[in-house]
């Protein structure tokens, strides 16, 4: 489906594609991130001529100077989005309006230049129109796989002086992924750092910058030494109000129906799936809550059973029911079996929205092939 987003970009095929069979055996069990399809994007900036040079070419390593200033001070943003291939054989992607808008805020924040909406989506058509054959197919509506793209922009320029890059670069590269929860979806235990932040007031935490995955690993390395797969995050300045995960918005069920989550704030990663919850919830006939909550409210909420289940949200697993929150010394179950009935509703509403299984009411689905 040529567009005029997309014939701008020069293409340069790969004349070593990855023979079928091995293609088709990587699809078959492709994990998470480690399998790249074939091309790439990519898009040149520089201060004199602005964004040029479109082209989807061979993956393949980049050639970067050793000064380039992303690899000493970290001016970089990303994104994560998926393509899923629909029964009919066509492929779509979800709500990429919402990346694209999210990219030129990271972009203003560290003080890289923002791309259009027409370049961020046309860069995911083109390189789509390419890789078509690297989007799995689905075996059962059980079968989460996708090709998972992911758009970034570095700061290429060779320069040690501390200022904003006057050359910088964008890819996209694509990685086929399995379903997240292999064997079925069971709850995660998250540790609850105590002394590492994610995010300050002023700070970089609403941006998707590589630095705030940079600065949660230490915090990531303590969870998993106390057997959590995830870390929640609490405010910096009181350590008192829930924030979010390293990579996951947080979502709480109360009895009586509401459904809360942290308000946005400079401190908190607007996710485009939280955004899409909180949609879903009230077509659920869920009332749907933006608040600050706090540690105490809930430890108290789970408790007394007021609240009844905590849920994660993010592109990469969809919606992850969470188990308890284990802290230095306490561990925070929910008081009774919800059975995360709610969270695994939406989680099906949404999938079946991706997946082309139910009607796109909300008008989030963009076709790519
Ligand atoms: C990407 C990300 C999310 C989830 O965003 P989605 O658009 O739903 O994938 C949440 N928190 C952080 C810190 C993130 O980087």
């Amino acid at each position: 489906m040529p567009t005029s987003s997309t014939t701008r970009f020069e293409i340069l095929p790969s004349n070593q594609p990855t023979a079928d069979s091995i293609r088709d055996n990587i699809l078959a069990n492709p994990g998470f991130g480690k399998h790249f399809s074939d091309h790439m994007v990519n898009i040149r900036w520089t201060v004199d001529a602005d964004w040029h040079g479109h082209q989807v070419r061979p993956y393949g390593p980049l050639t970067l100077d050793p000064a380039a200033s992303v690899l000493h001070y970290g001016q970089e943003i990303f994104e994560g989005i998926k393509a899923y291939r629909h029964a009919d054989g066509s492929v779509w992607t979800f709500r990429p309006e919402k990346n694209a808008e999210r990219f030129r805020r990271s972009a203003r924040r560290l003080a890289l230049p923002e791309l259009s909406d027409e370049d961020f989506i046309g860069s995911i058509k083109a390189l789509l129109a390419q890789d078509t054959t690297w989007v799995p197919t689905p075996s059962s509506d059980a079968d989460e796989c996708s090709l998972y793209l992911r758009p970034f922009m570095i700061a290429s320029e060779a320069f040690l002086g501390v200022r904003p890059a006057h050359e910088v670069d964008y890819y996209v590269i694509a990685s086929p992924a399995a379903s997240y929860f292999k064997g079925g979806i069971s709850p995660v235990s998250i540790w609850l750092s105590s002394h590492y932040k994610r995010a300050a007031p002023g700070g970089t935490g609403f941006a998707k910058c590589g630095g705030n995955y940079a600065a949660s690993l230490a915090a990531q390395k303590e969870a998993e030494a106390h057997g959590c797969g995830q870390v929640a995050f609490l405010d910096a300045e009181e350590s008192k109000w829930v924030e979010e995960l390293g990579g996951m918005n947080l979502f709480f069920v109360f009895k009586d129906g509401r459904l809360v989550t942290p308000r946005l704030t400079d401190t908190i990663l607007e996710g485009v799936t939280r955004n899409s919850v909180l949609t879903l919830a009230k077509d659920e006939g869920l009332t749907p809550e933006e608040r600050p909550i706090s540690i105490d409210e809930w430890r108290e909420g789970a408790a007394s059973g007021e609240i009844t289940e905590v849920f994660a949200c993010g592109t990469a697993a969809v919606i992850t029911p969470v188990g308890e929150l284990v802290t230095e010394n306490e561990r925070i179950r929910l008081n009774g079996d919800g059975g995360n009935d709610v969270a695994m509703r939406i989680r099906k509403k949404l999938l079946d929205v991706q997946y082309g299984r139910s009607e796109d009411k909300h008008g989030w689905l963009t076709r790519l092939v």
